[in-house]
């Protein structure tokens, strides 16, 4: 038997989230079972504990969309008892059981290698989040964008994503502007090398110009809405947005046309989950060497199993700062 985040919905469709023992045979089938070390929270993380967001369909549900730890047993070649992996996306967690159990069965193809350079602690540190900042660096990277070429905005800038792409753009040798609604979060960006604060009222408002001063060389996006709507008027001429969440809304208020035909602004769509296995561990070496490792400790928040309801619901209210970091253990 062993420890399990389990999410339960009544009669009413009301869910529930406790700490189970539940046994191996309860695991779904899969080639690889896994004993879990490290699981993260992400904003999906909360939605699966809490109401579900249409993301769970089938009930009682483990969720946690990343894990770390070792192979435990495998039917695939690929891996073998005693290795350490990771997994983030695929759905795990939301259609498949996730990583907040001691013990997880998944698909080999949905594993990657532990990085190397980085503990399976470290890993979950950077989890989805992490991963997903990475991948938007390297998207606006493959449009052009160098150090010095002016400031590259991050918004939602002391969320787990955010924080992330604040210390990989700086660590680069970018000049961060850090998008920020959390009093008090302006020292905590700083120390991880955003060189401005812009404050979220300074973007919350929709304007009906077509274009204004151009401000960013880049930007990093995680909450879309009003934001994302002004952000992309205010983009110097051929620079690009990673567009990566929606904590402030799922449309682009506000967006004209403008931006794309008159300074050839380009926004890209970046996805994690469903990312190819080759751009995973790209994204996960670069990890590895531009995601200064003290840095990253300094953005975890350690938690238990225990603590998940809690902080499920909180993340879903933008009042998690940085990185959770679960030990299931
Ligand atoms: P967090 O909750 O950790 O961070 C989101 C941050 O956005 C908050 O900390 C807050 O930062 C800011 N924010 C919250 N609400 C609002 C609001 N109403 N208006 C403006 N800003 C707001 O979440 P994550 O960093 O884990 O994820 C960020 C987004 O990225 C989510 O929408 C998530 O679903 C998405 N995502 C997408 C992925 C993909 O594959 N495309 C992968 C991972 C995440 P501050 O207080 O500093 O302003």
């Amino acid at each position: 038997m062993f420890k399990a985040l389990m999410v339960e919905r009544d009669a009413d469709g009301k869910t529930s989230a406790s700490v189970r023992r539940i046994a191996l045979s309860d695991l779904p089938e899969a080639a690889v079972t896994v004993a879990v070390e490290y699981s993260t929270l992400n904003y999906k993380d909360g939605l699966c504990i809490g109401p579900g967001g249409g993301l769970v369909r089938n009930y009682p549900h483990v969720p946690g969309i990343d894990f770390a730890g070792t192979v435990e047993a495998s039917d695939d070649p690929r891996y073998s008892p005693g290795d350490k992996v990771v997994l983030t996306g695929w759905r795990v967690g939301e259609a498949h059981w996730g990583g907040y159990a001691q013990k997880a069965r998944v698909l080999a193809d949905w594993l990657v290698p532990l990085p190397e350079g980085l503990t399976t602690r470290q890993a979950m540190a950077v989890g989805t989040a992490g991963l997903t900042a990475m991948l938007g660096v390297i998207a606006l990277e493959r449009q052009g964008l160098a150090p010095g070429q002016g400031p590259v905005l991050v918004t939602g800038a002391s969320g787990g994503v955010g924080s992330v792409a604040t210390a990989i753009l700086a660590w680069l040798g970018h000049e961060v502007a850090a998008v920020t609604g959390s009093a008090g979060a302006g020292d905590y960006l700083r120390s991880l090398g955003a060189a401005r604060i812009v404050a979220r009222e300074e973007l919350a408002e929709v304007t009906r110009k077509p274009l204004e001063s151009e401000l960013w060389a880049g930007c990093i996006d995680t909450v879309a809405g009003v934001m994302l709507g002004r952000v992309l008027k205010q983009m110097k001429y051929g620079a690009s947005v990673a567009a990566i969440g929606l904590a402030g809304g799922a449309a682009i208020e506000g967006a004209l046309i403008t931006p794309f035909i008159l300074r050839g602004v380009n926004l890209l769509g970046i996805d994690s989950v469903m990312q190819p296995y080759e751009n995973r561990l790209e994204a996960w070496r670069r990890i590895a060497t531009d995601l200064p490792l003290d840095l990253l400790d300094s953005m975890v928040m350690p938690a238990t199993l225990d603590d998940l309801p809690r902080l499920g619901a909180e993340i879903l209210k933008g009042q998690v700062r940085g990185r959770v970091v679960v030990d299931v253990n």
